[in-house]
């Protein structure tokens, strides 16, 4: 049986790859760092306080996405501010990304907090505003020559920043406990990214996800890149025989090999029912690529399918292949096509075998 990695490593090595982290994974210290450098952004260029303008410009606080602050930097010098809709463009293209639609309820959630977030910062900033001026006041004050005022002044220091301190207490104590909301948040919000990312039986990425990545690879022209797609053979005969719940575990059996077998630079995903595909970038060329796959053939068919909690072998099954390199510039529906013509081509002359496919002359 072959060996299968680290569960939790080959997991977060597709989950990186589809990109799926936390968009926020800092602390509430850091978050609160984050938010204080934001404000004052805002302030200074007379961005309206709404939760859409401090994911925006917490975000460009924090500096992750350099797009997305060199997008910001260009709306602020054309527009001296940032108007509405290009805020709501810069915020669903970089903050919510297309495959959020389902945690938008949870979004709503983080909104509300920040709003209440919003209130306390507002005060606490107006607040300081009030200190200052008054501390300008009492400055002025000073410049006269009317030194036994001198203590009138300092108690009226005191008891400004007495209310500053109380309310900036406030605020941190508000943070504090928006702490364990937001985690929970941040808990769900991972999970229905996982969810919208990887496919529910396997945990290999989806099809869209998984498309999506190659779409990627194939914009990256300076890498070879490589489809290998692989497809379980007499499956349906499987399921008739064993039942489906059997053929259930097959198919995480076959994800598991699939994980285990990635290369640094590869990604896999579950393209249909019994299909899979593994993506190989930074492949030199064809041979290397039908290599990857006859190794992945020789494991598929090493499985040793056992009844459930025994040691009872009941079957082996085995996968036929096709893998196609890519052309440059070649769609991604050419190389798809490509690949499953090979496959065809595999389940033709017999099964149980690596099929690779060349480029069609022109
Ligand atoms: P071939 O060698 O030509 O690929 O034959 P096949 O029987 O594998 O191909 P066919 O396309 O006729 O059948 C695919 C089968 O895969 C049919 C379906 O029952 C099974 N299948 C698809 N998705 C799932 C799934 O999620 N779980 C289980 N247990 N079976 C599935
Ligand atoms: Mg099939
Ligand atoms: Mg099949």
């Amino acid at each position: 049986m072959p060996s299968i990695n680290n569960y939790s490593d080959a997991m977060s090595q597709s989950e990186s790859r589809a990109n799926v982290l936390a968009l926020y994974p800092e602390d509430s210290r850091e978050a609160a760092a984050l938010l204080k450098q934001a404000v004052p952004l805002m302030v200074r260029h007379n961005i309206p306080p709404n939760p859409v303008h401090y994911a925006l410009w917490y975000t460009y606080s924090k500096g992750q996405d350099p797009e997305l602050n060199r997008h910001l930097d260009r709306v602020l010098r054309d527009f001296d501010g940032c108007p509405p809709e290009s805020a709501s463009r810069l915020f669903r293209e970089y903050i919510i990304r297309d495959e959020l639609e389902d945690v938008r309820a949870g979004q709503q959630q983080v909104f509300s907090l920040v709003d209440g977030m919003e209130r306390d910062v507002s005060r606490s900033v107006m607040g300081s505003q009030n200190f200052q001026n008054r501390l300008g006041q009492c400055l002025e004050m000073l410049d006269e020559p009317a030194s036994d005022r001198l203590p009138g002044i300092l108690n009226e220091l005191q008891q400004s920043t007495r209310v500053m301190q109380s309310q900036q207490e406030h605020f941190l104590g508000q943070l504090q406990s928006a702490q364990n909301e937001i985690k929970t948040l941040r808990d769900k919000l991972e999970r229905a990214q996982r969810a919208a990312t990887l496919d529910g039986l396997t945990e290999l990425l989806n099809r869209t996800a998984f498309t999506r990545l190659l779409e990627q690879a194939l914009g990256n022209a300076s890498r070879g890149v490589a489809l290998v797609m692989l497809d379980i053979d007499h499956f349906k005969q499987f399921n008739d025989q064993y039942g489906h719940p059997l053929g259930d575990r097959v198919l995480q059996h076959v994800g598991q090999v699939l994980r285990a077998a990635l290369p640094a630079n590869a990604f896999a995903g579950r393209y249909g029912g019994e299909e899979f595909c593994v993506v190989l970038e930074g492949c030199a060329d064809l041979a290397g690529a039908r290599a990857f796959a006859e190794q992945l053939r020789l494991k598929v068919q090493s499985l040793r399918i056992k009844a459930r909690g025994t040691d009872t072998v009941l079957d082996t099954i085995t996968a036929s292949f096709g893998v196609a390199f890519a052309e440059p510039g070649e769609s991604l529906e050419s190389l798809v096509t490509r690949a499953d013509d090979g496959l065809y081509e595999a389940k033709r002359n017999g099964r149980n075998q690596v099929h690779g496919m060349h480029i069609r002359p022109a």
